[in-house]
């Protein structure tokens, strides 16, 4: 098991950012990390990788206490930071040998950073200054400064916010690859992200966790169901709730229903509307994607 987190809590002041989080990444797992801004992503992160104590609760790095082997778990963690804080005087190579002098790699110095200007597409930017660079290239300079120390451990803090849609798909990729032998936690807001590169996605609300799933798992979890309704005429909530199964109504403009099931019941529906005289216009059941799932468990 890479990471553990056991029960854990933050509170900034009185703020509860954390609640009693628990959860446990495997080897090798890529898994993001999703939750709307002020979810709690970067505190679990910055707890993870021993930035910050958390208040309660026990987080273990390959099976390191965090609280207690912080300087260890740091060699065997990469992290990207959200903002990715990069100086922007020194040139790209510098940075990087600077970071190598840091994890002490010694006379490996050299050839780890040659490798990471390598693997993630800085050797033409080598020469210039980060400040000089795009966005998309600071990224890869921070990924690079993650991997510079080979980390068995990979945690991303929204890596891609603010790339346009090519160093989008350049950096992902990118991450991809690197997945293939790490165990890579990456938190973002973007459904499609989570769906192009993770196995598995844990979903946070408000510092609780409201879905562990592997992402072709998603579509099974509760209230599966979503069906959009036209009548002629309302329909009382009273009405809709006579069929078991219904865990939702929302009445929209237009005599428009949509409602959330745990199965399919489109025929106790269509039985309803008949039995209390009701004209049903239309009805349509809704594709459920990640994206969906996400607006539901988080709002
Ligand atoms: P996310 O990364 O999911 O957007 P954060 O972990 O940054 O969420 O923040 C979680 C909550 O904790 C937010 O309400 C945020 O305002 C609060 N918070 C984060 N960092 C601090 C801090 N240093 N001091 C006080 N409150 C903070
Ligand atoms: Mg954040």
């Amino acid at each position: 098991m890479s990471i553990q987190v056991k029960e854990v809590s933050k509170f900034y002041g009185k703020q509860k950012a954390l609640d009693a989080l628990s959860f446990e990444i495997s080897d090798a797992e890529v898994v993001g990390f999703l939750g709307p801004n002020g979810a709690g992503k970067s505190t679990m992160m910055k707890i993870i990788t021993g930035f910050l104590p958390q208040s309660s609760g026990d987080v273990f790095v390959n099976g390191l206490n965090v609280m207690t082997h912080s300087l260890e778990i740091r060699k065997q963690i990469g992290y990207l930071p959200e903002h990715n804080p990069l100086y922007l005087d020194l040139y790209v190579k510098e940075y990087l040998e600077y970071v190598a002098g840091i994890y002490k790699l010694g006379k490996n110095k050299k050839k780890r950073v040659d490798e990471m200007i390598e693997l993630t597409g800085l050797g033409l930017e080598q020469k210039k200054k980060i400040g000089a660079l795009s966005k998309g290239y600071r990224q890869r300079v921070g990924l690079a400064q993650a991997l510079i120390h080979d980390p068995k451990v990979l945690i991303l803090d929204e890596p891609t916010t603010g790339l346009d849609p090519n160093q989008l798909v350049e950096v992902r990729q990118l991450i991809q690859n690197i997945g293939k032998e790490k165990t890579v936690m990456l938190s973002t807001h973007i459904m499609q992200e989570v769906e192009a590169i993770c196995e598995r996605v844990l979903i946070i609300n408000k510092g609780k966790l409201v879905a562990d799933q592997t992402s072709n798992n998603m579509h099974s979890i509760k209230e599966s169901y979503i069906f959009d309704l036209q009548f002629t005429s309302p329909v009382s909530n009273a009405q809709f709730k006579t069929i078991a199964g219904i865990t939702q109504v929302e009445a929209l403009a237009n005599n428009r229903y949509q409602i959330s099931a745990t199965s399919d019941v489109r025929e106790q529906i269509f039985q309803m509307a008949v039995s209390n005289n009701l004209v049903l216009l239309e009805m349509k059941s809704q594709e459920r994607n990640l994206e969906s799932i996400f607006h539901e468990l988080t709002r």
